[in-house]
């Protein structure tokens, strides 16, 4: 039975998806007005175990993934410039150019750590209706008031809104000080353009753009229905976002939001929070300029607990990488064909760490076990490669294959009634050795053959 840390109980709760078979998660995205860090990308990973973790247990899984290209205010509040516009006016461009950019950037970079796309991405300028549909519901149910600035939600209408944020805590500073609040807590639902913005839209309050927080419950409920299984974000996310989500959406739909919340702890570097305020940012370009392998930094954050915030430095970097190839080193010296036979036990004990609240470091070590075990090359390679599914470290690249004597024959065909230029009897034998699991590719004066993965 899996289990997981549920945030806002503070406890180990078994896992029971609304559905026996399909788990709803939603993890909040990036804010696309610079470029994701090491530190971001470490909650994207961690959501991809998450998923991963559940395809392996058998559930069908609806991920949904949104993209925040509006509403993001500097400062996280109800104060300041919205980060997008800022950075868009500060490079001349538009914010759909700017988001875009650092949008695809950041998709670049969630491929190159081999994290399976959600099921859907969503953009918060695709759902500015939805958004505002929401607001008119909370209008209707008394739960906004207006300001000069916005229209803004009065969490006191919404008791339950302290059982997620710490009453005594005085987050007024962070919160902000707009001082007609009626409650610190209270945060923008609408804002009211003022001066000249690039992305504005018309509502039934005058014209502006919505407030960060609401993006969320429109995507999510929107996609995913009124109660989602799993909710991921930043461990930032818990005082003051993720609340927010919980008020609106409860309040919208009378229904609880979310069964499990889960919180990826923050990377740091020199011991404070990698973020771009501070300057300690470490993108994974930069990691690939040194040399190293993307996977590396996806192997070094599966060896530490996503619920412990974990310091990033270059040796802890440079042992990933040497544990890395140790195990394309083995992988690649095998050959392996079609017969699948796994290692029961390995990956039963596999399992059994992932159900602990997806302990990945504890998965890792089981699966370094394997490896140095005495089974049978083969049966070894199939388990690792079984384990991998979870762990993502694309180790199904890395197998050594022959190639059949046919399949050689085929091409070296094919290629002669290509220099021929008889191109329909050199794409005909294209496909036959795609039938038999090979593909073929074509450099300027040779070709060559590879085995295609699934
Ligand atoms: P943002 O692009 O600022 O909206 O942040 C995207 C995600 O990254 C959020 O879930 C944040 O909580 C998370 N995040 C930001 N900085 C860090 C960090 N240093 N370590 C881990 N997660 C972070
Ligand atoms: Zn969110």
């Amino acid at each position: 039975m899996l289990k997981v840390y549920n945030s806002y109980s503070k406890k180990i709760e078994d896992f029971i998806p609304q559905r026996r078979e399909e788990v709803r998660m939603y993890t909040c995205g990036p804010t696309v007005y610079r470029k994701a860090h090491i530190g971001n990308l470490r909650v994207y990973v961690f959501s991809d175990v998450v998923a991963r973790t559940l395809r392996f247990f058998g559930y069908r899984v609806l991920n949904v993934m949104n993209i925040t290209d509006i509403g993001h205010l500097a400062g996280d509040g109800d104060e300041g410039e919205d980060k997008v516009e800022l950075a868009a006016k500060e490079l001349g461009k538009s914010a759909s150019e700017l988001a875009t950019f650092y949008t695809n950037h950041f998709l670049e970079s969630l491929k190159e750590l081999n994290v399976t796309l959600p099921y859907k991405i969503t953009k918060a300028t695709d759902y500015i209706s939805e958004q505002i549909f929401l607001i008119r519901v909370l209008e209707d149910k008394g739960y906004t008031y207006k300001l000069d600035d916005g229209i803004y939600f009065n969490v006191s209408r919404f008791p339950k809104y302290f059982d997620y944020v710490n009453k005594s805590s005085n987050e007024r500073s962070r919160i902000g000080e707009n001082s007609d609040k009626l409650s610190p807590h209270d945060f923008a639902l609408w804002k009211f353009s003022k001066g000249s913005r690039l992305q504005e839209y018309d509502s039934p309050w005058g014209v502006g753009f919505p407030g960060w927080h609401i993006e969320c419950s429109a995507m999510a409920l929107k996609e995913l229905g009124d109660t989602l299984d799993i909710h991921i974000g930043g461990e930032d996310l818990k005082m003051t976002h993720h609340p927010n989500e919980i008020a609106q959406s409860e309040c919208v739909t009378d229904q609880k939001f979310v069964k499990y919340w889960l919180h990826a702890a923050f990377l740091n570097f020199n011991s404070e929070k990698m973020s771009k305020s501070v300057g300690n940012v470490v993108l994974l370009e930069d990691i690939v300029a040194k040399g190293f392998s993307p996977l590396a930094v996806r192997y070094y954050f599966l060896n530490s607990n996503y619920r412990g915030s974990m310091n990033f430095t270059d040796e802890g970097l440079e042992a990933s990488a040497n544990s890395l190839k140790r195990i394309y080193d083995f992988v690649s010296s095998v050959k392996i064909n079609d017969k699948k036979s796994f290692d029961r036990t390995f990956l039963e004990k596999f399992a059994e760490k992932l159900s602990d609240d997806f302990n990945t470091a504890g998965a890792l070590a089981v699966f370094w076990e394997a490896l140095s075990s005495n089974l049978d090359d083969e049966t070894k390679l199939n388990t690792l490669l079984k384990m991998d599914e979870v762990l993502g470290l694309n180790l199904v690249t890395m197998v050594g294959y022959e190639i059949p004597k046919e399949v050689e024959e085929l091409a070296k065909i094919r290629w002669q009634y290509k220099k021929e230029g008889i191109y329909d009897k050199a794409d005909y034998l294209r496909r036959e050795i795609e039938k038999l699991g090979f593909e073929v590719l074509d450099s300027k004066d040779s070709y060559t053959i590879k085995k295609i993965f699934h």
